[in-house]
This record gives C-alpha cells, structure tokens and sequence, in this order.
C-alpha cells in the first residue's frame, strides 16, 4: 500500500524508509533489548546514537568546528525568547520582519532587549523580501536577527546577508526552522541558526541550534540554566534529559539524507520539485502566488485559488487524491504546498496533475 503525500507544514512528512526503521527497532534497538525511549540517554548506547547524529549533521551541512551544535527543547517560539536571553546582554538587537515568523521574534525579543527593527516587508503584504542594502542597521546591536524562509508567507533568503559588507559587526542569527537542511549553509555569515526539527528533519520535540563558540558564555543571570547555551554545549546538549526519541529519528534522517547523495543533491531536488509547482501555478488561469519570483520559497509554496468559493472543494477533491494537509496557514487563507526533503518529485508531479484536473473542471 503506498501512502498518501502528505504537504503539511510541520509536523510534516518524514521519509517512509526512516519510519519504517523505526518500527523496525522500537522494541529491541540493535540488540540491546530496549527501545530507544527507554534506554539511559547517558547510557553507552544512546550516547553512540547522540554522536552519530551529531558527527552526520556538521558533515552533511559542513558545520565548523568553531560551531557547537545544541540539541534543545522548546521549538523556534522558545529560541525567540533565548536567543535574547543569551546574546542581548539586556543591550539592543536588530530585526529585519519579513513575515509572521519573524514577526514573532521581534515581539518576544522586546521582553529582554531593545529591539531595533531594521526593515520590515509588512507594507507589500510579505510577499518579498527587502533588499539587504536597504536595511537599517545600528551599529550598536549585539546580533541581526532574519528569519532565513518564512514558512506561513511562503519568502525565502536565497543568499544569507554578509553583514560586514553592510558594515555591520553584529552576528547574524537566523531562524531557518523550515528550510533547515533543504540547501548548504554558508557559516561565513552566521553567527547562530536555530529551528525547531518537525519541519524538515524529526519529530517535534527537538530543537536545533548551532552557535559560534565565540558567542558562548553571554547570557544575563535571570536566564533559565537549562537554556544557557554555554550549560548546554559544555554538557553535550545533556544538562537536562535531552528529547532522546527525537534526536534518534532526527539522526536517521540525517542517515537517509547522506544515502540520497548529501545536501546539493537533495537542494538539486528541492529546486526541480519548487521549479514543477511555480510554473504550473505561473501558467494557470486560476491559481496565484503572490510571492515575488527572487524569493520564493522552495519549501513552503503559499497559493491561492482566483474563486475563493472553490477552496472546499479544492481540499475535499485533494483528500480523495491522497494528496493531504494542503489548508493555507489560519491568518493568510488558500492553500499551502510544503514540499520538505521527504516529499519526492512524483508527490509534486501528483498534486500539479491533479490542480490541472481541478482547473479543467471548474474553469
Ligand atoms: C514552525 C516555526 C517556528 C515555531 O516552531 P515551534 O516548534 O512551534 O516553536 C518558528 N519559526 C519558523 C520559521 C517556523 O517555521
């Protein structure tokens, strides 16, 4: 039986050949005679688990060494608050708000620090994003914070910023939760990225931060010590009881993404599977992307049906499809295509066949 393709925008689909490991180890994990759940995370096993997770990450994304990379809880809403925490120094930040993500982030940082906002798409409805030379940087903040793809607006940052050509000094934070390793990273530019695992690689449950070591041992003293990005690093992610399961899934993920030929080889993907669903949306006669072309998003593909009264229809046809979860986020409406890693071409080629059927239909 083959399963439905699934285009939710986190949780979202995992690979079926992850899961199906999975099922296959839950109730004896190599021999030890133990689920992972149940095992010691400071156990010899999961500890071999934790390592192979951690080493295949910083290889398939070339992590640096001078990067330490967290396994955390809390998701990219608690990020907004610890990042804060751990690199104001009560001082200023800058915020360049390109859709609700960001948004948030800014909202939340204003609690611990002074927040400048240094641009803002909201005018242009986030539809793109606002050139890098535009921005209006202090030379006085302690970071930059950008949300690298906008999963609710559908805008992605197909270049990072270099600060230092805008003359800023201050680290880049990105929040890259939904595109987190669908492209290689260029950590010349970043001082710290962090998101949340159910997008693109696990389960909820688990948060990934990688953070310039450099920028450790900053955080104010009312910062809860779980979250203290210094504890975390100096404790391999286990001053508290890290999320054992999630790290296990997010590491045969990991796995799965190395067997399919590593990052450029799943970003060659990731662009065929965006390029398919544009153009057909770019072709219709009824249906619409109101991102700007430069920043469209490979992973989140935001449209809209020209006949709004269509929309129940559309999903209800869509179901009967095995093409699920295509609902638009709450506050924005239509529908939303997430096209992850684990989403493969011929799940794109589905829903396209099946817009086109729809469209015939109903034109
Ligand atoms: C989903 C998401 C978040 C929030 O993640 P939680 O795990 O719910 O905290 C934050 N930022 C971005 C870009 C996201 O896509």
């Amino acid at each position: 039986m083959s399963r439905p393709f699934n285009f939710s925008a986190g949780p979202a689909t995992l690979p079926e050949e992850v899961l199906q490991q999975a099922a296959a180890e839950m109730l004896d994990w190599h021999g030890s005679g133990m689920s992972v759940m149940e095992m010691s995370h400071r156990g010899k096993e999961f500890m071999s688990i934790y390592e192979d997770a951690e080493s295949n990450i910083r290889e398939l994304l070339e992590v640096p060494q001078e990067f330490s990379i967290l396994f955390m809880q809390g998701g990219g809403i608690a990020e907004n608050a610890i990042v804060p925490l751990n690199l104001s120094g009560g001082q200023k930040a800058d915020y360049v708000v390109t859709g609700n993500w960001s948004n948030r982030s800014q909202k939340e940082a204003r609690k611990y620090c002074s927040v400048n906002l240094a641009a803002s798409n909201e005018a242009n409805g986030h539809t793109h994003m606002p050139a890098p030379a535009s921005w209006q940087l202090s030379l006085d903040a302690r970071y930059v914070h950008v949300c690298s793809n906008e999963t609710v607006h559908g805008v992605e940052m197909h270049e990072l910023p270099d600060l230092n050509a805008l003359g800023s000094a201050a680290p880049l934070v990105i929040d890259f939760s939904s595109h987190m390793a669908s492209r290689p990273v260029d950590w010349s530019r970043v001082g710290l990225a962090y998101g949340g695992a159910q997008k693109n690689v696990g389960p909820a449950g688990l948060t990934l931060v990688f953070v310039r070591k450099n920028l450790l041992g900053n955080a104010l003293p009312h910062c809860p010590t779980a979250f203290d990005y210094q504890v975390v690093s100096s404790n391999q992610s286990m001053y508290n009881t890290p999320p054992t399961y999630a790290i296990y899934i997010a590491g045969l993920t990991f796995k799965w993404m190395k067997e399919q030929g590593g990052i450029s080889v799943i970003e060659q993907r990731n662009i065929a599977k965006a390029q398919l669903l544009y153009n057909y949306i770019d072709g219709s006669d009824l249906y619409i992307s109101r991102v700007t072309q430069d920043c469209r998003s490979r992973m989140n593909v935001p449209f809209f049906l020209r006949e709004e009264k269509l929309n129940d229809l559309f999903l209800a046809g869509a179901k009967e499809h095995q093409l699920l979860q295509l609902k638009g986020y709450k506050t924005l409406g239509g529908m939303r295509a997430s096209l992850y890693n684990a989403m493969p071409l011929e799940g794109v080629q589905a829903l396209v066949n099946y817009m086109r059927a729809f469209e015939l239909k109903h034109a």
